[in-house]
C-alpha cells in the first residue's frame, strides 16, 4: 500500500462486533480472561496495551516503515523514555545539535537527565564536527533534529548515521517537523524516529501524544518498550482515537502546508522590513540541498528576523489578526510566536526572530495579513 492508503487503512479495520467504519474508543482498563485463564485477545490491562493504541502504533510503524512503535503521553515523555532507554552496555554519553527544541533544552538542565548523561553538543550541520565529538570520547547516543527549532538547520541524517554506526552508537532522528510523508530517517540508517504526534500527525491542535518508531529490533527498543509498560507514561485511548483520525489526512494537509508555507517564504524573502528568512525551501538555505536529498518537501515551519531588534519583532506579532500567537505548530490554524520571549533568559534565539507554523487557511488571507502587520 502506498503512503496515503497506509494512513487511512494501517492497524483499523472495521468493527466486527458492530460493523463499525471508524473504530470504537476503548475505555476500558482491563480485559477479561478465558475460563482457562488464558487471554483470548492480546489485551490485559490498558497501561500494558489497549486496542486504540494499539492501532496508533501499527500505523505509525507502517508509516514511517519501521519495526515497531512505543507510543507515550507526550512528545516529552517519548523523549525522555528514549534518552533513558539507551542499554546499560553503552557509553551515558549523548551528542545532540546545539539548535533544537526548546522542551529538550529544558530537560537537560532542569531534571537528572542532564547529569545522569554526558550531553556533548555540537554543530550538527557539519558532520565533521560529530566525527570529531565521536572520536573524542566513547558515545552511547547521537540525537538529531532536523529541521531544527527555531532556525530550520538541515542535518544529512545518512552522514550522521553512518558515523555513530562506525562507533555502535544508536541514532535518533526528530522527525516531528518533517512528518514521516516528507522524509523517512529509519531508511537512511537511523535507529529510532521520534513524532511529537500532538503537531502534524495529530494536526488539529487537540491532543498530546509522543512516538518513537524502531527500524529494527534492538535492546533499546525492548527498554522503551518496558519503560512503556512500567512507568507508565501512556497515551490515553481517546488521545490515541484523535491521532487517529487526523493521520488519515496528513498526506493532503502537508502538500497544502508545504506549498502556502513555500509562497510565504518567498513573499517575506522580498520584503523590505525583513532581514532574514529561514527555510530549506529557499534555495539559498545554507541546508537546500541536503534538504532536498533527503526531503520530499520543505515543511510548515519558517521563523523569519525582523530588521530592528526585540520591540520591532514583538510589535509584528502584535499586529497579525489572522495568525495566532501562540505556541506549539502542525495544527490547521496559522501561529506565530517570538521565541526569545518564549523561551527566557537562557534562549539561543535571536531577539528579532518570530516563529511560525503555516497552517491551513488560503495563502492568501495569510499573506495580506502578515503584509498589514510589516507595514
Ligand atoms: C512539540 C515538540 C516536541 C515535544 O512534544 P510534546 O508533545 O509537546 O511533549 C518535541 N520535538 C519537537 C521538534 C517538537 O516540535
Amino acid at each position: 500500500m502506498r503512503f496515503e492508503t497506509k494512513a487511512i487503512h494501517s492497524g483499523r479495520q472495521v468493527d466486527k462486533s458492530t460493523s463499525s467504519v471508524t473504530m470504537p474508543i476503548y475505555l476500558s482498563t482491563t480485559f477479561e480472561r478465558a475460563t482457562d485463564g488464558s487471554y483470548p485477545n492480546e489485551f490485559v490491562y490498558s497501561r500494558e496495551n489497549n486496542p486504540n493504541r494499539h492501532a496508533l502504533e501499527d500505523c505509525l510503524t507502517s508509516l514511517e516503515e519501521g519495526h515497531d512503535c512505543v507510543t507515550f503521553a507526550s512528545g516529552m515523555a517519548a523523549i525522555t523514555s528514549l534518552i533513558e532507554a539507551l542499554p546499560s552496555d553503552k557509553p551515558r554519553r549523548v551528542i545532540m545539535p546545539n539548535d533544537m527544541y526548546f522542551g529538550i533544552r529544558s530537560l537537560l538542565s532542569k531534571t537528572d537527565i542532564g547529569s545522569k548523561f554526558d550531553i556533548v553538543i555540537v554543530d550538527m550541520t557539519d558532520p565533521h564536527e560529530v566525527k570529531k565529538a565521536i572520536k573524542s570520547a566513547p558515545t552511547g547516543l547521537v540525537w538529531i533534529e532536523t529541521p531544527s527549532n527555531p532556525l530550520l538547520k538541515v542535518t544529512d541524517i545518512e552522514a550522521v548515521a553512518q558515523i555513530a554506526q562506525e562507533v555502535g552508537a544508536y541514532t535518533v532522528v526528530d522527525n516531528t517537523w518533517a512528518t514521516p510523508v516528507l522524509q523517512r530517517p529509519l531508511n537512511l540508517g537511523v535507529d529510532f524516529s521520534l513524532h511529537a504526534v500532538t503537531k502534524y500527525i495529530g494536526g488539529h491542535s487537540d491532543l498530546m501524544i509522543g512516538a518513537a518508531i524502531a527500524k529494527s529490533n534492538s535492546p533499546m527498543l525492548a527498554n522503551l518498550r518496558a519503560w512503556q509498560h512500567s512507568k507508565g507514561a501512556v497515551p490515553s485511548p481517546f488521545d490515541c482515537w484523535l491521532a487517529l483520525r487526523g493521520v488519515q489526512s496528513l498526506a493532503q494537509r502537508m502538500a497544502t502546508h508545504c506549498s502556502n508555507t513555500s509562497a510565504i517564504a518567498d513573499f517575506l524573502k522580498h520584503h523590505p522590513n525583513i532581514e532574514a528568512v529561514h527555510y530549506p525551501g529557499l534555495a539559498e538555505h545554507p541546508g537546500h540541498h541536503i534538504a532536498e536529498r533527503q526531503m520530499s518537501s520543505f515543511g510548515s515551519m519558517l521563523s523569519f528576523q525582523v530588521k530592528g531588534g526585540w520591540d520591532e519583532a514583538m510589535a509584528v506579532a502584535a499586529k497579525v489578526q489572522l495568525f495566532i500567537r501562540a505556541t506549539s505548530l502542525g495544527g490547521t490554524h496559522s501561529l506565530i510566536e517570538h521565541r526569545a520571549s518564549v523561551e527566557g533568559s537562557t534562549t539561543m534565539a535571536p531577539s528579532n526572530l518570530l516563529r511560525v507554523s503555516i497552517g491551513l487557511e488560503h495563502v492568501d488571507d495569510l499573506k495580506e495579513d502578515l503584509l498589514q502587520a510589516l507595514e
